[in-house]
């Protein structure tokens, strides 16, 4: 009889090596969802991002108001609610292997919230001109129905309004509005900018340039992951 060895390979056994772990930040606009989304293919991990989460939980109550009232004056919804979600999402077995974070953290007490719950393996900081952002986000247009993205000028829908994908409507988030966008960078200059500095200390900070189109940066973000995980 022919003796079967019970013994794991070390490659296969050892899952630490092979998790990924990883955090985008960068600011709105600065194409974290798509980036995300071709990470999340090529690894097969999870693409979590609580701007998305949120706006199917629209209605859910904080302290003062709905989630919907932060979301459309640009403001950060409160960590409370914030972290029901989230920790509920990192919770389901598909994280084992890691995931890819967008919109989370915000600033430096979800930074630390997240440190208590999982190891970071890699933060990447998608760095993009303030030009640059407002001609992207005024012409962003996403479906109410299944969240894809569009933009009137890069990726127009074949029909005028209506997604490719699943037929639903295309909106112009309140948020993508111009006075809302300036909120919305404000914020991240004060309270997401610092964290940075945070991960740098870690070592576990990578810049990539997000300006340019979406297949240019996919590259720079690819070559940054191979080197680095
Ligand atoms: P995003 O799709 O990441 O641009 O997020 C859209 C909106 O959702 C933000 O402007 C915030 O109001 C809210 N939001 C998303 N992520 C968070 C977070 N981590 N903490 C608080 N509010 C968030």
């Amino acid at each position: 009889m022919v003796e079967v060895s019970q013994e794991v390979p070390e490659s296969i056994g050892d899952t630490m090596s092979n998790r990924k772990n990883i955090v985008v930040l960068g600011p709105p606009g600065a194409g974290k969802g798509t980036q995300c989304e071709k990470i999340s293919e090529t690894y097969d991990i999870p693409h979590i991002s609580t701007g998305k989460m949120l706006r199917e939980h629209k209605d859910l109550e904080t302290e003062h108001g709905t989630a919907r009232d932060y979301m459309e004056k640009g403001d950060l919804v409160p960590d409370r609610v914030v972290y029901r979600i989230l920790d509920h999402r990192l919770e389901k077995n598909d994280t084992k292997q890691g995931f890819v974070l967008d919109g989370f953290p915000r600033d430096m007490e979800q930074a630390k919230h997240l440190e208590e719950r999982r190891e970071l393996d890699l933060v990447i900081s998608l760095e993009v001109d303030q030009e640059e952002i407002m001609v992207r986000l005024t012409g962003r247009r996403v479906c109410e129905d299944c969240g894809e993205s569009f933009h009137i000028k890069f990726r127009p829908p074949e029909e005028e309004k209506v997604c490719d994908e699943c037929g639903g409507d295309l909106i112009h988030r309140d948020d993508d509005k111009r006075e809302v966008i300036e909120e919305r960078l404000e914020e991240y200059r004060n309270k997401t900018l610092p964290l940075k500095e945070f991960y740098n200390d870690k070592d576990l900070l990578e810049e990539v340039d997000g300006n340019g189109s979406i297949e240019e940066v996919w590259k720079k973000t690819r070559q940054t992951l191979e080197e680095t995980l």
